[in-house]
């Protein structure tokens, strides 16, 4: 009776979705195509090559201005230097390598952003760290990592979930005498949130050896003219009226069958737009905010309602009136392990523009631009107090700003240990749909070659 029951409210739910679709998109123009992609970043872009050479047609929504997720690029207005603010460096690898090539652009190695001279300051009163030196990633940290062989490259995890890897990091260092390692691992780029509550599993799939080999033994590309953004607008360009900028999904139909489809109605700033696919790509975040609007069933929803994205924003910011050249870096000074306080901005440094600087940032809770601005100059003020040679006159002027929320979507020991990994892998092509935007792994070559595992699969149903 209950699955009867189930079944009508659930034939009922998706009736209702498609008269949404029917009334929002009501002679609006019809897109059809083998893929709709839904989100133009890191994954969906490389998707999106790899489908048109595949002959397959394809159209990304994408709701910012412009291809590439996390890459946030500023250009000086005197010199026109690219100054980038969010991604640093890709892990040199084939994926990586095809990319590139595919969009006819040159490599050289990257290199992540150092200054001679790293001030570690706390950042909550301004006290700075003496005789501070960044401890390097030690052998026993790596010898833990090579326990668990299957996070490394996605969350192929055995049942039951080893508990160690579901210890708050800070205990699983302790249980393991790991203190040495701390600062490295508390410190990774973009980590987000309370670092001393994070899973060791989170630590080890984001630390893991790809992130070893890129900062350790500088395993990195990046495009030789140092524009960052470069690629996707190259991308952008060759993929034409195939992308829909400042666009997003309002309402969605996904059928169970693949003859069913996909039918999406977007609103673009062009007006509505209805998409008919065969197949669905899910390159944003897999979070409800973002898949609310698809009419998830209660086997997605058991999932994806279980993963929270990190807040995480970052921002260029000149006449800091701080001395030049130096990189400012939030270390806790009475802190275990010297973590950083969150909310707060993780670190100020210097560009190829002298006197502009980029910021990183990241919270709890999600915050507006105004309100991140707002707390980034009250720690430049106090930095101004605090740091020796500073200009406490000087007001800073924001230049840019990026937000990364939610970045990198995780879950809770519990869902870990019930098998959401498990459920998730599983549920790849189900109703025409593919995800892989990032939940496996942190990295955008990473993430490439999970996507290219996928690809002959989505082809082969599109
Ligand atoms: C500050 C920062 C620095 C980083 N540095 C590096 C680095 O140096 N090297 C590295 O390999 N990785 C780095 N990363 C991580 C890397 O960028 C990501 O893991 C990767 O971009 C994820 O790719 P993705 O395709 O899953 O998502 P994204 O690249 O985030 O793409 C998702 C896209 O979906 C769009 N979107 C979101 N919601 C919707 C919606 N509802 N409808 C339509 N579109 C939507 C977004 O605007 C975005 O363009 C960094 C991340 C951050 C935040």
């Amino acid at each position: 009776m209950k699955s009867i029951t189930l079944g009508i409210n659930l034939s009922l739910a998706a009736s209702a979705l498609a008269y949404r679709i029917n009334a929002q998109c009501q002679n609006a123009q019809v897109i059809t195509r083998d893929v709709a992609i839904v989100g133009g970043g890191a994954t969906g872009t490389y998707a999106a090559l790899n489908l048109k050479d595949e002959g397959k047609s394809f159209v990304i929504v994408e709701r910012k201005s412009y291809l590439g997720g996390h890459t946030a690029t500023y250009h000086d207005p005197t010199t026109g230097t690219p100054i980038n603010y969010g991604l640093q460096v890709y892990w040199d690898n084939p994926n990586s390598r095809y990319f590139f090539n595919r969009l006819n652009i040159s490599v050289s190695q990257g290199t992540f952003p150092s200054s001679k001279a790293s001030l570690y300051i706390d950042f909550t009163d301004g006290t700075q760290l003496t005789n501070y030196s960044v401890p390097t990633i030690k052998q026993d940290y790596i010898n833990e990592l090579h326990k668990y062989p299957y996070i490394e490259n996605g969350l192929e995890l055995p049942d039951p979930v080893p508990e160690d890897l579901l210890l708050p990091w800070q205990e699983y260092m302790d249980k393991f005498n790991l203190t040495d390692d701390a600062y490295s691992t508390y410190s990774r780029p973009a980590a987000t949130g309370d670092l001393t509550k994070t899973l060791a599993l989170y630590v080890f799939n984001n630390l893991n050896t790809v992130m070893i080999e890129e900062e350790v033994d500088g395993k990195t590309i990046v495009n030789a003219d140092g524009d960052y953004g470069e690629p996707y607008r190259v991308a952008l360009n060759e993929f034409g009226d195939n992308v829909l900028l400042n666009s997003t999904v309002t309402s969605g139909t996904r059928g169970n069958t693949t003859s069913d489809g996909v039918t999406l109605c977007v609103s673009t700033p062009q007006g509505n737009k209805q998409i008919v696919a065969k197949q669905l790509i899910f390159a944003a975040p897999p979070v409800m905010e973002n898949l609310g609007v698809f009419g998830l069933d209660q086997k997605e929803e058991a999932i994806f309602s279980k993963f929270a994205g990190g807040m995480f924003y970052t921002g260029v910011v000149t006449n800091i009136g701080l001395p030049a050249n130096n990189s400012y870096v939030n270390r806790g000074a009475s802190t275990d392990y010297h973590v950083y306080s969150v909310p707060g901005n993780v670190m100020f440094n210097p560009t190829k523009v002298e006197g502009t600087y980029y910021y990183w940032y990241t919270s709890l809770e999600p915050m507006t631009q105004q309100q991140v601005e707002s707390a980034t100059r009250d720690t430049l003020k106090l930095l101004q107090k605090s740091v020796k040679g500073s200009s406490t006159e000087a007001e800073p002027n924001f230049v840019a700003y990026n937000s990364h929320a939610p970045l990198h979507p995780t879950t809770d020991a519990d869902s870990i240990r019930a098998g959401i990994y498990r459920d998730y892998y599983n549920i790849q092509g189900y109703r025409n749909t593919w995800y892989t935007g990032s939940l496996l792994v942190t990295g955008s070559p990473q993430l490439w070659n999970i996507t290219a595992q996928l690809l002959p699969k989505i082809i082969a149903a599109a």
